[in-house]
């Protein structure tokens, strides 16, 4: 695999970018490899500067439910771009989009939209100190909900209370208040609760965990939290930036039955332009202004081009029948393969379209599970696969995303690339 293009760029890129990537994990830091430059992209594949074809299983880590490059969406974006990139005053697109994804995720009454999903989940949180007028939050070991300050903490071992930044320049007094449980521990929650309960606003949680590695929830732990917030008079926050719309047309609220007070969303909702949302019952999305007293704003929320992509993309998911069933299906053939090839000496994890190969024998069930993986013998899995055509996320600690452009030729081969891995 000739890669000459690729790298010459990114020593260009180092001098004037940081890392010379936009987004750290793009620079293929933890297997140890120069990273692809991307030309273009279409359907299953993705195309590097190199002129190398990939079947891609990132897809832009997982807007791309439809492909690459989806015809109806590339003309729906053409047709907004013919009116204008945008105008910063309300357009009847923005009511469309937030009215198809109240139909589909009924918890979210009222939405509104942003342009990543970092904002739509800082947005949330403020809107539950809000309306609770409280200032603590949970959120779980593992669990990533964009970057900003009081959501960058993954605590240290065994801290279960007040946590520090994960990152530098966040002064510790923005996390204070942000509470570090384990994910699917109940008993952690509970003692968080039973210390801070009556200042607690809201446990934030990804119902599907799937930034340390994709972790399911145990049988009733979403449940338990619903219980528990409630008891507590705290608010259950869904964070849906990768789970909606992936886990089907309700997102894991609908595939769950657990319904949040509040959901954000982001990704597939844009169709690959930048967007995200956040939602909930309308007597707490009336917290935010104008209506009440908790700002947001933003001069690209909602604009015409995202929006239009976000609509195309949710009424095809909409209207094309088994379109999840199918993604399932061809994720089922890959989670065969890598069972055939590896047997008991790996362990992975899946629903519906999402999959990941944790290399440990023990069941992967939480963060500490998570991190026994293996991640060299990861390193070199996605290497091999890197050098016969397999593009899949250069992390442990990401999702392999299906999309419906996957064709049965595209499953095949790349099952049978794994079963010959050495
Ligand atoms: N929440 C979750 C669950 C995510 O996976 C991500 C990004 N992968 C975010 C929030 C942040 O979204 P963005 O990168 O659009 O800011």
């Amino acid at each position: 695999m000739n890669s000459e293009r690729s790298r010459e760029l990114f020593e260009k890129s180092k001098a004037c970018i940081p890392g010379g990537v936009n987004s750290p994990v793009r620079a293929f830091g933890s297997v140890n490899r120069a990273p692809l430059f991307i030309e273009r992209a279409a359907g299953s594949k993705i195309y590097d500067v190199d002129g190398n074809e990939y079947i891609d299983y990132v897809n832009s880590w997982g807007p791309c439910i439809l492909g690459h490059g989806d015809k109806r969406v590339i003309d729906a974006v053409k047709r907004a771009c013919d009116n204008g990139l945008t105008y910063g005053a309300p357009t009847e697109k923005e009511y469309i989009l937030a009215k198809l994804i109240s139909e589909l995720i009924p918890s979210m009454e009222q939405t509104r939209l942003v342009s990543s999903g970092t904002e739509a989940v800082m947005s949330a949180i403020r809107v539950a100190r809000g309306y609770t007028k409280r200032d603590m939050i949970i959120k779980f070991r593992g669990c990533y909900h964009g970057h900003s300050d009081g959501l960058l903490v993954k605590a240290g071992s065994g801290a279960l209370t007040h946590s520090v930044p994960d990152s530098s320049g966040v002064p510790y007094d923005y996390t204070k208040n942000t509470l570090i449980a384990e994910y699917n521990n109940e008993e952690s929650v509970k003692e968080l609760f039973h210390q801070y309960g009556e200042k607690i606003a809201a446990i934030i949680v990804e119902p599907v965990a799937a930034n340390m590695g994709v972790v399911l929830p145990k049988d009733g732990f979403l449940q338990f939290l619903r219980d528990i917030t409630r008891k507590y008079d705290s608010l259950l926050i869904f964070d849906e930036v990768i789970t909606g719309f992936r886990l089907g047309l309700g997102g894991a609220q609908g595939y769950y039955g657990i319904t949040p007070d509040l959901t954000t969303l982001g990704k597939i909702i844009g169709g690959g332009m930048p967007v995200g949302a956040y939602g909930g019952k309308k007597e707490i999305m009336e917290m935010v202004a104008p209506v009440g007293s908790v700002y947001q704003a933003g001069t690209l929320s909602g604009n015409p081009i995202a929006t239009a992509a976000g609509i195309e993309t949710l009424t095809i998911l909409k209207n094309t029948p088994d379109l999840y069933r199918q993604m399932e299906k061809q994720a089922e053939k890959i989670v065969y393969a890598v069972k055939e090839r590896f047997e008991n000496q790996v362990c992975i994890n899946h629903i519906g379209s999402l999959i990941c190969i944790f290399f440990t024998k023990e069941k992967v069930v939480d963060f500490d599970s998570a991190m026994a993986s293996d991640t060299k013998r990861y390193a070199d899995y996605f290497g091999y696969l890197l050098e016969n055509g397999i593009y899949q996320a250069p992390s442990q600690y990401e999702a392999m995303f299906l999309s419906h452009a996957h064709t049965d030729e595209d499953i095949h081969k790349t099952c049978a690339v794994i079963k010959n891995y050495r």
